[in-house]
């Protein structure tokens, strides 16, 4: 059987304060899928997300990610996995204001320590592999939503990580902007990527070969094909 680059074991997260955002859920993700968590809002898919990303910890279970047991890491550890194990993706593109679009991505590999020219060298390809080779010295303001959206893409990949997660990637694009950048996530599954994409668009989610469906913290559906694991349900 293929690695899983995510797995989860009897994961519960629970705020302080005392909302259960994610309940009691076991899953593995494998190594070139391409996976959508969807539910509406308030389901915990975000929860799931930050927990899969290693941004948060959970409350009780155990999340994997890489291999890595993310709560028997240093925090310097932690750090070392999501800088060059994980590329994230989220709603709002997160780009610096007055940051050339080719500087952006190459701060995406600044943990590597690689010299700003390799680094550059390698934004360039990340931009051209998405569709930008043609806007590498333009700044944000200067490109539409989903040009926008696609730099971030860009970010998120080129340092070559383990799993891309993409928390509602198209939320903020209109239709034929997310249609591109949906392409995009397609495209960079179809060249080995592993690809989680969130969101509360069934239509979205639909058209990705796994479906897990989130209602209330729970998993109530998963399209995957291999048996469940563990006794929880
Ligand atoms: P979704 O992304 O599906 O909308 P979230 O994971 O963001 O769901 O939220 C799930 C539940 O957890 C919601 O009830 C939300 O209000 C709550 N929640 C999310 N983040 C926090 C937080 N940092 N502190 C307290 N409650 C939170
Ligand atoms: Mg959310």
């Amino acid at each position: 059987m293929s690695e899983a680059v995510v797995e989860f074991e009897a994961v519960s997260k629970t705020y302080p304060g005392g909302v259960a955002a994610v309940r009691d859920v076991s899953l593995r993700i494998h190594r070139g899928e391409l996976v959508a968590i969807v539910g509406p809002s308030g389901s915990g898919k975000s929860s799931m997300l930050h927990l899969m990303g290693s941004l948060d910890v959970p409350t009780a279970g155990q999340v994997l990610v890489d291999g890595h047991d993310v709560a028997g890491l240093t925090d310097r550890e932690v750090s070392a996995l999501r800088a060059t194990r994980i590329g994230f993706v989220f709603q709002q593109f997160h780009l610096a204001v007055g940051v050339p679009v080719l500087d952006a991505v190459a701060d995406g590999l600044l943990y590597a320590g690689i010299p700003l020219r390799r680094r550059r060298a390698r934004a360039a390809a990340a931009l051209a592999r998405v569709g930008l080779g043609h806007r590498v010295h333009h700044l944000p303001h200067q490109l539409s939503g989903g040009e926008r959206q696609r730099v971030a893409v860009a970010r998120a990949v080129v340092g070559g990580p383990a799993v891309l997660l993409a928390d509602e990637p198209t939320g903020n694009l209109d239709s034929a902007s997310g249609a591109a950048v949906l392409a995009l996530l397609r495209e960079l599954h179809a060249s080995g990527t592993t690809v989680v994409v969130i969101t509360h668009d069934r239509e979205i989610a639909a058209a990705l070969p796994r479906r897990i469906e989130m209602r209330d913290g729970r998993v109530v559906a998963d399209t995957s094909t291999e048996p469940a694991i563990g006794a929880h349900g």
